[in-house]
């Protein structure tokens, strides 16, 4: 069937005869095939947003139905790709068409003609159901991509092979109940609109861990959790997502980036292929997947990158990974729904966002989570999604934020001032949360020490202390404190300074273990401890404070991972130093 074009307002346009078409369909548009999605039907009308150029365009052009939605490629050659938000092989079309890509372009997004190395796992004769994983692939040096049966797809695997392949050559052969053939090759299509397939989700119950001390500490975010970070401009947000990249472990990084000005961008695509993985010691595009809008795309496409994203994320999850997404930033997401909506004429919401601008945003973190999988065995996957926030003027009160902030519930508050103060990570202590810490409570006690819940909440107090005694400082002096209050100061200064400050730089300090974090941080609260039997026992605040040991206390941070014992001799000589001031007061 052919549509013909009665409208075009830039990256929208309106077509008629379009009866047959459904909502999210994809059509190609005019002679040039500019690819399009389907996103308003009125009786034989119908909305398409263009995700390329469209000057040139005009009424009367004709539009193509393809009869399918907007779908990705899902395959080994993932890995290391970097794309557009309809998932082209941005690396590939710079190779073949230069910057100046051109329109209407048919470049799959995956290579067809490599041949991948297929090792199967299951035999003939065997039964798969959907999900089932029936042989491997060793994609880059560090993942193994897992082939697995589609969805909707069972029966006895009735011949499979071993060899190398391209994604598009059969390596399996199943019998249905039917008796019919179905051929199983290792490329699979899904509607990025459409979250894939689970058994069920789960209650996050075990932290992703990023050996970011503040994080892990005090506002961790579960496996298959959602959190979101406002990054006003300095304040560190790169580097923080970069140490996200580099060390939560999670197996796998999908990089969903939208940037404003064509430089970010730019950087992005510097910056990520660079980096080192310090678990590998390979580059970390080795297990990352790139998504990326540069500001000379239309920004259609930039609306339907984060679904690619999540999509490609989560077909890694079916493969029993935990894989973690970032998106960056949400709301240049939010300003191309904004621009569609307004082309569409709709009714506009607050600040001309659409009424539907939070379910929206809902949808994409809905897609986050630990789940049991398809497939005869039992397995479990996660999606971590983690979106930053870019508000104007930093001012968390606009609409975007604050949808984010109804649906997350790990809440990172970047803070210009902090990084002003270079305190960095610069994560505010007082404006942060995390609503995972009594679902992972049980987890800490558990894996790391029955005291960690303790140790961090009396962390929390001690700085929430810190900032009423602070005010109380600045209006009347530090002498005003009792000797207790000064103690409490003293101790938040050094969890500030000497925890919650972590260089991501500096090669030990980069990356602190759990085991670490709990024996750093115990000590830390046991000269708080220590400190207020000296008060009790009638010792000078001023000789407390000037222990010797504290020097070592500030320098915890710097001790490698093989030497964290030494942590608790800290600890005792914490102990003996105030034995020793108490017994100097009793002479
Ligand atoms: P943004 O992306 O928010 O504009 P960046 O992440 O580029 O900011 O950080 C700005 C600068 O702050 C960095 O170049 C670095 O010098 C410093 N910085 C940020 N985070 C850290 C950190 N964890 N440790 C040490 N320095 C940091």
């Amino acid at each position: 069937m052919q549509g013909r074009i009665i409208k075009v307002a830039g990256p929208l346009i309106v077509a008629e005869n379009m009866a047959d078409v459904k909502m999210y369909d994809v059509v190609r548009v005019s002679d040039e095939r500019l690819i399009g999605e389907v996103i308003e039907l009125r009786e034989d009308k119908a909305s398409i947003q263009v995700y390329e150029e469209t000057s040139g365009i005009g009424v009367g052009d004709k539009v193509y139905s393809t009869d399918a939605p907007l779908s990705v490629e899902l395959g080994p050659g993932l890995i290391e790709s970097i794309f557009d938000g309809i998932q082209r092989p941005l690396n590939k079309l710079y190779d073949v068409y230069g910057e100046r890509i051109g329109r209407g372009i048919d470049i799959p997004s995956i290579d067809h003609s490599k041949l991948w190395d297929f090792n199967p796992v299951k035999k003939v004769g065997e039964k798969v159901v959907a999900g089932d994983v029936i042989g491997t692939v060793q994609e880059t040096t560090v993942i193994l991509h897992k082939i697995m049966i589609p969805y909707k797809v069972s029966g006895t695997i009735k011949e499979i092979y071993h060899g190398k392949f391209t994604v598009d050559d059969v390596v399996c052969v199943l019998t249905d109940d039917n008796g019919q053939q179905i051929e199983v090759t290792m490329l699979q299509k899904w509607p990025v609109r459409k979250g894939r397939p689970y058994k069920t989700k789960l209650s996050p119950s075990k932290p992703l861990i990023t050996g970011q001390r503040v994080i892990d500490t005090l506002f961790p975010i579960a496996k298959g959790g959602v959190a979101c970070v406002p990054g006003p401009f300095g304040s560190g947000k790169t580097v923080v997502q970069h140490q996200l990249a580099k060390w939560a472990d999670a197996d796998l990084i999908v990089y969903v980036g939208c940037g404003e000005r064509g430089n970010e961008m730019t950087d992005v695509l510097n910056e990520f292929p660079a980096l080192i993985d310090p678990k590998s010691g390979e580059p970390l595009m080795k297990r990352t997947v790139l998504i990326a809008n540069t500001s000379d795309m239309p920004v259609a496409a930039r609306e339907a990158s984060i679904y690619t994203g999540i999509t490609i994320a989560e077909y890694y999850r079916d493969m029993g990974y935990n894989v973690a997404i970032m998106a960056d930033s949400s709301s240049r997401w939010a300003e191309a729904l904004r621009e569609m909506s307004g082309r569409l004429e709709e009714m506009p919401g607050e600040e001309g966002y659409p009424a539907y601008l939070s379910s929206r945003l809902a949808e994409f973190y809905e897609r986050a989570g630990i789940v049991r999988l398809l497939g005869g065995e039992e397995k479990v996957g996660s999606v971590t999604a983690i979106g930053a926030v870019s508000p104007p003027g930093g001012d968390l009160s606009e609409p975007v934020s604050q949808a984010t902030l109804r649906i997350v519930k790990v809440f990172w508050g970047l803070s210009a001032q902090l990084a002003y103060r270079r305190h960095f990570p610069a994560i505010d202590w007082l404006t942060s949360y995390s609503l995972y810490i009594d679902k992972l409570s049980k987890w800490y006690s558990d894996e790391i020490d029955l005291e960690w819940n303790g140790l961090r909440q009396e962390a929390v107090k001690l700085l929430q202390n810190e900032a009423e005694l602070d005010e109380i400082v600045r209006l009347v002096g530090i002498d005003a404190l009792s000797d207790s209050d000064r103690l409490t100061m003293e101790t938040a200064k050094t969890i500030r300074e000497d925890y919650l400050h972590q260089n991501a730089f500096h090669e030990v300090d980069t990356y602190t273990s759990l085991k670490k974090q709990y024996k750093m941080l115990k000590t830390i609260l046991k000269f708080d401890h220590e400190g207020r039997r000296a008060i009790e026992e009638c010792v000078d605040i001023d000789d407390i404070l000037q222990m010797p040991v504290r020097e070592r206390v500030g320098r915890m941070k710097y001790l490698p991972e093989n030497r964290i014992d030494e942590i608790d001799q800290i600890g005792m000589e914490i102990k003996n130093e105030v034995d020793q001031l108490i017994a100097k007061g009793e002479l």
